[in-house]
């Protein structure tokens, strides 16, 4: 009677169905987890692997300490799975969905192809996004009907699923288990890539690292996020997304503890609700992956695939190695390299700069992020750069183009945001004149020690702003007429 408990995107004990099934079974429970490449939605980016080699590690020690350890095994989850049932004599797999198209179409396979029964549960989201619909029927394309049906739902509220009414705490111990070195199973994964340790310190991957974000968030940040979240250097959101993306911590705990949270401090109404949204965007990109499983290649509008890119290497360095001139842009830039992360609102200038002032196809920013993004989430990393790029559903309209000067001005009004990534920057903005402002851009921003074209005497802005944003609405006009 023993169960394979198959972990993807849910590396966690706690607030998960299918730990919890599989304990309520009382016979043994093989954990394991295995690096399939060719079943990925698309192979993992280099920071997500420093994230999940770490991660997994983490979800071992949780194991451990209940008596057990997590096999983690390498290629065909198929082939790999098929043997280890072998191995073990497993009569029953468990799973939690991902809501990745590509896996979802495995997992219907599955207990076929294994021959033995495979219970999939949803731990990933706040609710099944293909059963929310349209009064005919009909997948949602825009975010604030989606959100009001998944209300309606009850299922963008902590408590709604019975379970989280209180949160499921992590097993005292684990059924047991195999031995694996008995069977030879030695951990197989090593996973390479480019080592940012340094900078990356500012992570703790795993279980408890996720529920010392969110209590860090709730003591000082869900005060302020409404009115603030836009702000980069005040440090106000959750910094949760790479601890969601890989399953640390389940969206429905997340929430039931702002919720609980902000029972008790009723001035904080707003900045929950506001986000309890921001939580359901989550969900709302996994629903238009579910619509366009090409998302990371394919444009959701597809009048954009007549749209005049701009073959560029060099911007796009410029951009990757967040040298462009502006300042807001390259700090954004800096702090992904640096960090694996950026802030909501400098990603949306950062890939509205590629897309808009660069002119450069959207996927080769997407595909940049993706590989350098702790969080790089196959939904909501290619649903977010369709959106600002203007092709994806529900999209910002083409013609609105960020002002990547005044958006500094206004989000990061004292620079401290700025200072923090950029060496050099350590004057004081004056005013919010513009022309003041470019030039000061121009001026004073120093590259010193990181760009060889600027010592040069180069020009330091690597487009003007007027010109770029005429360059790209005339691309705009010309796609439309195509
Ligand atoms: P908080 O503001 O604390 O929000 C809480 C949680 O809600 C986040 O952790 C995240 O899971 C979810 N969330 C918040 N905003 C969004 C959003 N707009 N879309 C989807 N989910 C959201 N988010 C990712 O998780 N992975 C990505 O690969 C990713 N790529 C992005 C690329 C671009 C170009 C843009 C504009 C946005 C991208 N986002 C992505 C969305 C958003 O920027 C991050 O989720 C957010 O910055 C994470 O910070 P936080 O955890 O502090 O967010």
């Amino acid at each position: 009677q023993t169960t394979i408990l198959w972990f993807r995107s849910d590396l966690r004990l706690q607030d998960h169905e299918g730990v919890e099934a599989t304990l309520n079974s009382g016979s043994p429970v093989v954990p394991v987890y295995i690096y399939d490449e060719q079943l990925a939605q698309r192979p993992l980016g280099a920071a997500s692997k420093w994230w999940l080699d770490r991660s997994l590690r983490s979800l071992d020690q949780s194991l451990r300490a209940r008596g057990a350890r997590l096999i983690v095994l390498k290629g065909s989850a198929l082939a790999q799975l098929k043997r280890l049932i072998g191995q073990v004599s497993a009569t029953r797999l468990i799973a939690s969905r991902t809501f990745e198209p590509k896996i979802d179409a495995f997992d219907a396979q599955l207990s076929k192809a294994l021959g033995i029964p495979v219970e999939i549960f949803n731990t990933h989201l706040l609710s099944d996004p293909t059963q929310i619909r349209t009064g005919d029927g009909n997948p949602y394309k825009v975010f604030t009907p989606f959100y009001r049906a998944l209300l309606a739902r009850g299922a963008a509220r902590g408590h709604a699923r019975k379970a989280l009414a209180t949160p499921w705490p992590a097993p005292a111990e684990w059924p047991e288990s195999v031995d694996i070195d008995a069977l030879g199973l030695k951990p197989a994964l090593t996973l390479s890539g480019h080592d940012w340790s340094e900078g990356f310190d500012v992570w703790t991957p795993g279980e408890d690292g996720a529920h010392q974000r969110l209590s860090a968030f709730l003591r000082s940040g869900l005060k302020g996020y409404a009115p603030d979240r836009d702000r980069p250097d005040l440090d106000i959101t959750s910094r949760l997304s790479p601890h969601l993306r890989f399953g640390e911590i389940s969206p429905h705990r997340v929430l039931h503890e702002a919720e609980a949270h902000a029972a008790a401090h009723p001035a904080l109404s707003d900045d929950l609700e506001k986000f309890r949204a921001e939580l359901a965007w989550r969900d709302f990109s996994y629903n238009i992956l579910q619509l366009q499983p090409e998302l990371d290649r394919v444009n959701f509008k597809s009048a954009f695939d007549a749209m005049p890119w701009r073959d560029d290497p060099a911007g796009l360095r410029a951009w990757q190695r967040g040298e462009t001139g502006y300042s807001l842009v390259d700090a954004g830039m800096r702090q992904l390299w640096r960090t694996g992360f950026m802030h909501n609102r400098v990603r949306m200038v950062c890939a509205s700069f590629l897309s808009k002032h660069l002119l450069i196809d959207w996927r080769q920013g997407e595909q940049w992020f993706w590989d350098t993004l702790v969080d790089a989430d196959p939904a909501s990393n290619t649903a977010s750069w369709q959106w600002v790029a203007g092709s994806g559903a529900d999209a910002a309209p083409y013609f609105r183009i960020f002002n990547p000067l005044t958006q500094a001005e206004k989000f990061d009004p004292k620079g401290a945001y700025r200072r923090r990534f950029v060496s050099g920057f350590t004057e004081k903005i004056a005013g919010a004149a513009s022309a003041h402002h470019q030039k000061f851009e121009r001026d004073l921003f120093d590259f010193a020690g990181v760009s060889a074209s600027n010592s040069k005497g180069a020009p330091r802005l690597i487009v003007d702003h007027a010109v770029a944003r005429q360059r790209a609405l005339d691309a705009y006009a010309q796609m439309k007429k195509d």
